[in-house]
């Protein structure tokens, strides 16, 4: 069996090797090559912890396992440790033995960060310019870098609740030699595409506080209870999402289609329109609205492509299982 250590994981893995593993898993999903199981989250009574596996089984990629970890609200205080913790791991398909471990922490960023960047890449209007973001946070940071690479953009903008966290947000957009403005909510209008990525349970962005044509990523909601959008958006917008199943329970659209606003056939898996086989935008003022729910495919897709390039950098830990 392979070792692969978190703190490996930052020299092998690249944005755009988590873009084209997340890109290829989103459509073997879509093409019925691809599932996931379904999810386990428990609060388990101890730390205030919440734990859970995410796993699947990509026949196309031949990828078997699943990632195990969660939350631990009192690590950071109590232990100086990250409070989301995570392992990938990966059994071979032909005999069930185990086949490779992986550090999931910043694989986790990585492989969310590359979803809403799958989704503006198909989704978002070719001469997107203004990027908006919603939450400033941990996961903020990795979604703006990667989706800075999808479009020209000449400019960011920003909201956050807790506004002082902005700047983490605004290094970004000037390392990437772009201004960034905070703004007020009615001021994200200004902008083509958007990331919300927060840990709300009310919304925050209104329907009215989006343009026509925009691409909006809703990639905070994945658990039941939490909403970053008003449902109304989603009857204006074209929505879609990694996983039906996953959004209409655990997403965005758990909302909408709880009050009856829309149907879940209303909700179209993006990697149906990376094969092609539905259509995604098909006008300049359409909304498009992407509810990335987090599936453990990506996780899984993301950590083999990561064996691959530990074994051929030669940091591989091999153990004998
Ligand atoms: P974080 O704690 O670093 O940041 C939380 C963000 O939410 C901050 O911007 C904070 O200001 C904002 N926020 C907190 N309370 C709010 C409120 N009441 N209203 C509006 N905004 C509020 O967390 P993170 O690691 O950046 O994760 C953000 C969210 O993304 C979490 O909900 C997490 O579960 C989710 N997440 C989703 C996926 C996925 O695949 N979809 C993957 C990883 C994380």
């Amino acid at each position: 069996m392979l070792i692969v250590p978190e703190r490996e994981i930052a020299d092998l893995m690249t944005r755009e090797a988590a873009f084209d593993a997340v890109e290829k898993v989103f459509a073997a999903m879509a093409s019925g090559n691809a599932y996931n199981f379904p999810v386990v989250r428990e609060a388990i009574g101890h730390e205030e912890a919440l734990y859970g596996f995410k796993g699947g089984f990509d026949q196309a990629g031949l990828t078997l396992g699943l990632k195990a970890g969660g939350y631990w609200p009192n690590n950071l205080e109590k232990r100086n440790l990250i409070n989301h913790q995570s392992t990938v791991l990966l059994f071979d398909p032909d005999t069930g033995k185990a086949k490779a471990m992986v550090g999931g922490n910043l694989l986790t960023a990585l492989r969310t960060a590359a979803a809403s960047s799958v989704s503006i890449k198909h989704l978002a209007r070719e001469d997107a310019k203004v990027i908006g973001m919603v939450g400033a946070g941990h996961q903020a940071t990795f979604q703006l870098r990667a989706a800075l690479e999808q479009r020209n953009f000449e400019k960011v903008i920003g909201w956050n609740y807790h506004p002082e966290m902005l700047p983490n947000i605004e290094k970004v957009a000037n390392e990437a030699g772009l201004p960034f403005e905070a703004v007020a909510l009615p001021g994200l209008r200004e902008a083509d595409v958007i990331i919300s990525i927060t840990s709300a349970f009310s919304p925050s962005v209104m329907a009215g506080h989006i343009s026509e044509g925009t691409h909006i990523a809703c990639m905070g909601t994945d658990t039941k209870g939490k909403q970053e959008v008003e449902a109304e958006l989603l009857v204006r917008a074209n929505v879609f999402t990694d996983e039906v199943a996953q959004s209409v329970s655990i997403g965005e659209a758990q909302h909408a289609v709880g009050q009856g606003l829309i149907k879940d056939t209303d909700v179209a898996e993006i990697g149906a329109v990376i094969n092609g086989t539905i259509a995604g935008r098909t006008s300049p003022d359409q909304i498009t609205l992407f509810d990335g729910t987090g599936v453990g495919l990506q996780d899984l897709a993301v950590a083999a492509a990561v064996v691959d390039l530990a074994v051929k950098k030669g940091v591989a830990i091999e153990v004998d299982f």
